[in-house]
Formats: structure tokens, sequence, C-alpha cells
């Protein structure tokens, strides 16, 4: 695909170019060829590359092309779930006895993979504030291998300086990998800001439609992407041709629901700023969002998350919460209906109570992942809610 192509033409052809050899029947759309082995003419040769699914697949590899070019980069793997895709970065990258340091805020799944499952294979994580820089650089030991960010960050949405961090990372020779779930490939590329691997939960904003599992990595460095394209492989937790299709239906759409869910997410910040029974209000379009001149150094657009405080007691958040009627009470993101959800008792509830007091999610903290609904609507929802 021509390099020039811009990012909305790039979510809907790269990848999916029809064949047009004599016989062939030229799909606009990649098909999906659910077959789990290919016949070849000669014994030591797969006739067109193909030789069992696990290895490679035709409507994966369109899937793959597509997000290599959506990102700019040269490769993209495509895995079962965001969690395969992380595991498979670790398991691929990492070695008993080496270390990585992350965001102190991170996903509470990648939390959990770090602490009781990498840990028993003798690779340990250490945490750092993302807004002290310094304190990720001092958390770097001599065994450190790899510095692992989320931006935005959930629920809180700090920025993580990924220009600084992929100095840091140069400067000690790490692999710096960003997890860009919240943001999606429509809105930032960390790889063109220095990062070395970036991957995304397309359970979320890439499959957008809350009916599909996967994770995608994307990176340019040929030698990080053997290491994890053999683990993808040797492991197995690659993503269905089904299921691949899917995510490549819903890259089509990505830039115009982006769009729509970062207009109607200001729309209801605003909304919620003004609204007596609300504090502290966090979206990144908002003029009160305090690394807003960051994020928009490195973010072509500010996602659909918007965190907020309510005011009053958990009872009243959970009543607040259970007086909603279009917006569903779900954890989950990304998808074109509303969710919301209290991190504090549902998606951060492993987090210790020390730690989310730490981090600053209060047990009235709101996460609401704004769809694209008319925002009218949904406003209309929430006046109600908080009445
Ligand atoms: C959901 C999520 C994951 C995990 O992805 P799954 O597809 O649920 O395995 C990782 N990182 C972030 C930021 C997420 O939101």
């Amino acid at each position: 695909m021509k390099e020039h192509l811009q990012f909305e033409t790039l979510a809907i052809h790269a990848g999916e170019q029809p064949d047009m050899r004599d016989g062939a029947a030229g799909d606009v759309a990649a098909p999906i060829h659910l077959s789990t082995t290919f016949a070849r003419h000669e014994v030591e040769k797969p006739t067109a590359g193909y030789e069992y699914t696990r290895s490679l697949n035709p409507t994966r590899r369109a899937l793959e092309e597509k997000l290599a070019a959506i990102e700019g980069v040269g490769h993209g793997l495509a895995f079962s779930s965001g969690l395969a895709a992380e595991t498979a970065i670790l398991m691929g990258l990492l070695r008993s006895g080496d270390h990585l340091v992350a965001s102190d805020d991170l996903y509470g799944g990648t939390k959990r993979l770090f602490n009781q499952v990498l840990a028993g294979f003798g690779i340990a994580a250490s945490y750092a504030d993302v807004l002290d820089l310094d304190a990720f650089e001092r958390a770097i030991t001599p065994s450190t291998r790899m510095l692992w960010v989320e931006t935005l960050s959930n629920p809180l949405l700090k920025v993580a300086d990924i220009r600084s961090l992929a100095a840091i990372a140069r400067r000690h020779g790490l692999i710096l990998v960003v997890d860009d779930t919240f943001l999606s490939p429509c809105f930032m590329h960390p790889v063109a800001l220095g990062a070395d691997i970036v991957m995304h939960s397309a359970t979320k904003y890439i499959g957008g439609h809350s009916d599909v599992l996967g994770g995608v990595v994307m990176t340019d460095r040929d030698d990080l992407y053997e290491r994890i394209q053999y683990y993808q492989n040797a492991a197995g937790a690659v993503m269905a041709p089904f299921d691949s299709y899917i995510v490549m239906r819903g890259i089509k759409t990505l830039a115009l629901r982006m769009e729509r869910h970062a207009d109607n997410a200001l729309r209801v910040a605003r909304f919620l700023e003004e609204h007596p029974a609300v504090g502290q209000v966090v979206y990144p379009g908002l003029d009160s969002f305090p690394q807003r001149e960051l994020h928009r150094s490195q973010a072509t657009g500010d996602g659909g998350i918007v965190s907020f405080d309510l005011r009053g007691s958990v009872a009243d958040a959970k009543r607040f919460l259970s007086r909603l009627k279009v917006i569903a009470l779900a954890e989950s993101l990304g998808g074109v209906e509303s969710l919301v959800e209290l991190p504090a008792l549902m998606t951060h509830s492993s987090v210790a109570p020390e730690e989310r007091q730490k981090i600053g999610i209060t047990d009235t903290l709101v996460r609401l992942s704004v769809g694209i609904e008319n925002a009218d609507d949904l406003i209309a929802d929430l006046r109600q809610a908080l009445a």
C-alpha cells in the first residue's frame, strides 16, 4: 500500500486489495479463511506460503498488514486478546532474571500478569509514577530490559511523555512498550514518537462494537517482530480468522467513530463540570486538564473516556449508577455504546485500598466510556440520574 495514503484510506484498503488474478473472485472485503491447513504442490514448499493457521492465516495476515499500515510501521501481529498480546511481548522478549519498569496505574489485568504470572518465571516488575520521569529512571536497575507505560492511563487519564521515555529507554538500552488502547491508532502513533512497540486491546476501540476479544502489536523493529512472532506461533494464542475479519471491519470505521467518541465525550465532560453533584472531571479536551499541552503535543484527539468524582458517599454513587437508563453499567470501554463503571468496586477492586488512595482512585470515582449515541440523549440520561 502506498505510503502517502492517509489513515482513513489505509484503514479501509490496506491488507485488502482485491485479488484480480485470473480465476480469483476479486473480493473487496478480505474473505474469512477458516481452513486450518493449506494444500501444497510440493512436499517441502508451501505453495502460497501458508501451511497451518496457527503459523499464518490469510485473513489474519490481511488484518496484520492493515495494522502495520495504520500505525505506519513494518509489522503487525494479532492475538486472541489484549493480554495474549502482552504475554507474547513479555515472554517473547524477556528471560528469567530480567526486570521491567512500568507505570503504577496500569490496567488491572496487566498488573496481575506482571505480579502473579511473570514473577513466577523470575521476571520482576517495579512501578513508578509516569508523571515523575526521574522516579521512572531511578527504578531502572542493571537487569532492567523494558519500560512499559499506558497512555492515557486508566482511569485517571495520566499522560506518559513518550518522547522523554523513549530518550530514557535509548540511554539505558531498553525496549519501550506503549499500551495505546485508550487513544487507538487513530489519535496517536507511539512508534513515531520513539516507542519500540505499541500494543492495544483490540477488544476496545479497534474492534469498537463490544463483540470481539483481541490484542494487537505493532513495531518497526525487525528483530523484535521476529521474536514476538516466533512466540505467537510457538505459544499459539493467535487471533481466529473470524475474529480477524470482525476486527478488520471495525478498523474501517475507526476514524469516524473516534471523532464522534471525542465530540460526545467533550460535550459530556463540559456538562459534568458544570453540575453541582459532580466534583473533579478528568478529560484531556477540558481546559482544566493538567497535562493538556503534553497530550496535544503527541496525540491528535482526546479519546472517549471521561472520569469524574461524584460528591457524596459510595451509596450515592451506586444510586446514580443504578438510575442510568441509556448508559449501561458494565466493565470494558471503547464500544459504540456508552458504558459506565465504578473503578474502586469493579475494574480496580483487586488494587489494594491504600494503593488506590495513593494513585488517586477514590471510592466515588466514576469512569464513563462515552459511546457514539446522540450526545443530547447521553446528557439527558446523566442529568436525570444525577438529580
Ligand atoms: C482491556 C485492556 C487490556 C486487556 O485486554 P483484553 O483484550 O481484555 O485481554 C489491556 N490494556 C488496557 C489498557 C485495557 O483497557
